[in-house]
């Protein structure tokens, strides 16, 4: 008898593949074991046994296997259904979506590079032979790749050699980023809990009559503390009380002190002593329940909690229930909202249990995780992850909670799959038969709609924590502003007065603006002309600080020209403001006052971001500008003011999106405001502030909202009334674009008549030298999906027989965002 594998490989066919096995490899092997396996007539890669059979492939000669790479499956049976399933619904090769659910390290391939790990340190005697060459060469060479292993090792086979390596940490792959961060640790001092009444205070200070240096000491601290309720740090104390840090170090043995780090006891340090998750109040107990009861009926239930009303303490209270009954939860967030805040508010409640999964984490950290999962370690019972822990190897999923369920960046965009995380994972749970809880403020139009045709459950939560009123929300005109002279610079004069007054009060300033940069368009006043990117259809944005003109397609830069390239003026003007330019601004302004920016350009690497958040955290800035990387559930507690700049640039957006979307990121970044116990306040500045979006957003009116733009869908035929699929082509020839689209129209329309929008340029139709050309497919809701994209794929297919198509790209977008 012979014996076959189909496998699936990590690259875009559109079928399975078989290969031949022997007897005594088809009783050891399992569906969901890797396999090296030969492909084309050099390649080899790493695949996925998919099924094992003895059906002899009618149309080729199936090759042998090099050899099996695991002892036990790395890939469960429920994780093949997801698969099948994204592969099915977002119209991708299960390729595709194998790249994108095992982590690199597990893909071995010829075009792998690999480097040595300088991190770790591996003796001779560990390794076996064979690791040995590939470990000694890499200290001369600072990078291999696979074919040179072939020859170091003169055989063919060497991916058992980079796994056991990989395994050891002796090498890494290379297209990883590693950097070294040790989070920051500022130490600080309080008043021991026992000395804070009044009475104890008194006999302490009595009993150190005889120590008038320690007396200064806590005198110094009260001093302090009286003049802002700013926490103390240990140098600000020494400094101010002339103190050796051995005094205090004496008063911190005696117990009357008591020092802490803002970085590991942030919640301590707001008076929390214990571990156990809160109490919650009587608004949270309610919807808990609500949530519990609705999930009887509906596996899948909105929470819409307006922001800071406490629904992680909810989230907190449901996965205890769940770990209590076994099961392992799910938490998902966006990417950027993934923050050390909210690790360490859960690794408090579930120490270890609580395992981390993000794209910025290094390959080890990652495998790290993929495994405890696999073997279903205590370590990984919570996972806290961006959108690709979908695809982790989950054995007794009971809950999922998808928090800020609303964030666009939970779809993804690109390469396929092209999947939306909070969708993928309704039908993760169901597969699990487990639970799901979307979570937002600002519910996206689709759960809203979802939940109020009774698809999904729903449970509303509308007091903030505390009581705390919701911020208010005051909108200034600036059209009016200019008229009457008074603005500076980007400020109106109603900004700057709250700004005065909350600097004054020694609390926290957000300042948002949707843009980069310092101006998004520079302009010769002379002749009109304004720079574009070479390789995309964009002005180019300048960027102050480098003294630069940058494309935010491409990444393209030049220096900022000093005369017009087209008339040789040198009268340059820059029109419209980005961040760096509020910042520029606002330092000449508040001079005395310590200003700090948070976008794409000052957030790059591992923990950039999270950087700038801890300094604010820790009050060491008082002015944050920003852009929406500033909405994403943060949990500030001095903030009182968020000002926004321009809302109208987001309102203006060509996309039927925008307006749900303005709605959303306002109401977010207003939500960042007085979180505690004093109600905050938002201005935001507008030309246009009899706007329907603005008067809802300064209401906080979320179904006026809701229904406006549900009218809308209904009318221009929109999601989520009508579901949509967007066709990209891509060709660096213009013409070529246009025909490709037209035909592709064409045999779309001979099937789908009116539902084909289309072909159009998008507003930016080069990017990267490639023109980009879109048809939008309209699918009503009692159109069959499954027949629709039968169709496209047929469609598709005929496309790709064309010679003179064959270079044009095509990108299929379901459900596109
Ligand atoms: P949301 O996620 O709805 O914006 P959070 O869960 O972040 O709100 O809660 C807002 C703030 O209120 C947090 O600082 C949180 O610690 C606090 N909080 C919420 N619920 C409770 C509770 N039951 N007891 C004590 N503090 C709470
Ligand atoms: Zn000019
Ligand atoms: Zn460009």
């Amino acid at each position: 008898m012979l014996y076959y594998i189909d496998v699936i490989l990590p690259v875009p066919l559109e079928k399975l593949f078989t290969y031949s096995i022997t007897e005594a490899e088809a009783s050891f092997l399992q569906v969901g074991m890797r396999v090296a396996v030969p492909f084309g007539k050099t390649k080899m890669y790493t695949a996925l046994v998919h099924s094992i059979h003895t059906n002899k492939p009618l149309v080729y000669e199936a090759k042998d296997i090099h050899q099996i790479l695991d002892e036990t499956p790395i890939v469960n049976p429920e994780q093949l259904s997801f698969w099948q399933w994204i592969s099915n619904y977002y119209m991708c090769t299960l390729g595709d979506v194998m790249r994108a659910a095992l982590p690199s390290a597990f893909l071995l391939e010829s075009e792998t590079i690999i480097s040595k790990n300088n991190e770790k340190e591996i003796a001779n005697e560990d390794l076996k032979d064979d690791e040995f060459l590939v470990y000694e060469a890499l200290q001369y060479q600072s990078s291999l790749k696979i074919q040179d292993l072939i020859s170091i090792l003169d055989k063919k086979n060497v991916l058992p050699v980079i796994k056991r390596l990989l395994e050891k940490e002796a090498i890494h792959l290379q297209e990883e980023i590693y950097e070294k961060y040790k989070p920051k640790y500022v130490r600080y001092v309080k008043l021991h809990s026992d000395y804070t009444s009044e009475t104890s205070l008194q006999n302490v200070l009595e009993a150190l009559n005889r120590a008038p240096k320690q007396k200064q000491v806590i005198m110094t601290l009260f001093m302090l503390s009286a003049k802002s309720n700013k926490p103390i740090k240990v140098a600000e104390l020494t400094e101010a009380s002339q103190a050796s840090s051995a005094i205090i170090k004496t008063l911190v043995d005696k117990g009357i002190l008591e020092e802490y780090h803002i970085q590991t006891d942030r919640v301590n340090y707001f008076g929390e002593e214990n571990e156990a998750s809160k109490q919650l109040n009587e608004h949270q107990i309610k919807a808990f329940e609500e949530v519990k009861t609705s999930f009887k009926t509906h596996a899948v239930t909105l929470l819409h909690g307006v922001t800071s009303s406490g629904k992680t303490e909810i989230y907190v209270k449901l996965i205890e229930e769940a770990l209590a009954k076994g099961e392992q939860v799910l938490y998902l967030l966006p990417e950027i909202a993934l923050t050390t805040q909210l690790v360490s508010r859960l690794q408090n409640y579930f120490g270890e249990q609580v395992a981390v999964f993000h794209s910025k984490y290094s390959i080890h950290e990652r495998v790290e995780v993929y495994t405890n999962l696999l073997n279903n370690s205590a370590k990984a019972q919570i996972i806290l992850g961006a959108r690709s822990s979908i695809f982790l190897p989950f054995k007794n999923l009971g809950l999922i909670l998808v928090d800020e369920e609303h964030e666009q960046s939970f779809k993804q965009f690109d390469p396929a799959p092209r999947y939306h995380a909070r969708d993928a994972a309704v039908v993760l749970a169901n597969i699990f038969k487990a639970k799901t809880l979307l979570g937002s403020a600002t519910p996206s139009l689709e759960s809203y709609y979802n939940a109020r045709q009774n698809k999904y459950g729903f449970v509303a939560l509308k007091t903030r924590f505390n009581n705390v009123l919701m911020p208010e929300i005051e909108l200034v005109d600036i059209k009016d502003k200019h008229k009457r002279k008074k603005m500076k610079g980007h400020f109106s004069d109603r900004m700057l007065e709250e700004m005065a007054e909350t600097l004054k009060a020694g609390q926290q300033i957000i300042l948002f603006q949707n843009r980069r940069g310092f101006s998004p368009i520079v302009e010769c006043n002379t002749c009109g002309n304004s720079p574009q990117c070479p390789n995309c259809d964009v002005s180019l944005t300048y960027h102050q600080y480098r003294n630069q003109l940058r494309c935010h397609y491409c990444g393209y830069h030049s220096a900022m020209l000093l005369k017009c390239m087209a008339c040789g003026s040198p009268d340059i003007d820059s029109k419209g403001f980005g961040t760096e330019q509020i910042e520029v601004e606002v330092k000449e302004l508040f001079p005395n006052h310590k200003v700090a920016r948070m976008d794409l350009d000052t957030t790059r690497g591992k923990y950039g971001y999270e950087k700038i958040i801890t300094s604010f955290e820790q009050q060491e800035v008082d002015i944050l500008v920003g852009t929406q990387m500033l909405t994403k559930g943060l949990d500030f507690r001095n903030v009182r003011l968020v000002g926004i700049m321009n809302a109208d640039n987001m309102l203006n957006f060509p996309d039927f999106r925008a307006h749900e979307r303005s709605f959303q990121l306002m109401l977010q970044v207003s939500g960042r405001a007085g979180r505690t116990e004093e109600r905050g306040k938002v201005l935001i500045q507008t030309y246009n502030p009899f706007h329907k979006i603005l008067q809802q957003v300064s209401t906080n009116d979320y179904l006026g909202m809701y229904k406006e733009q549900m009218d809308e869908r209904f009318n221009f035929k929109y999601p989520p009334v009508y579901r949509q699929i967007k066709i990209t082509l891509k060709h660096k020839d213009y013409n070529r674009v246009n025909m490709a689209a037209d035909w592709y129209a064409k045999s779309l329309r001979q099937v789908f008549a009116a539902f084909v929008l289309g072909p159009e340029f998008p507003p930016v139709s080069r990017i990267r030298n490639q023109f980009h050309k879109n048809i939008l497919i309209k699918i009503p809701p009692k159109q069959s999906l499954g027949k629709t994209k039968e169709a496209i794929h047929k469609i598709d297919t005929s496309f790709n027989a064309v010679k003179d198509f064959r270079s044009v790209r095509v990108i299929l977008n379901v459900d596109n965002y």
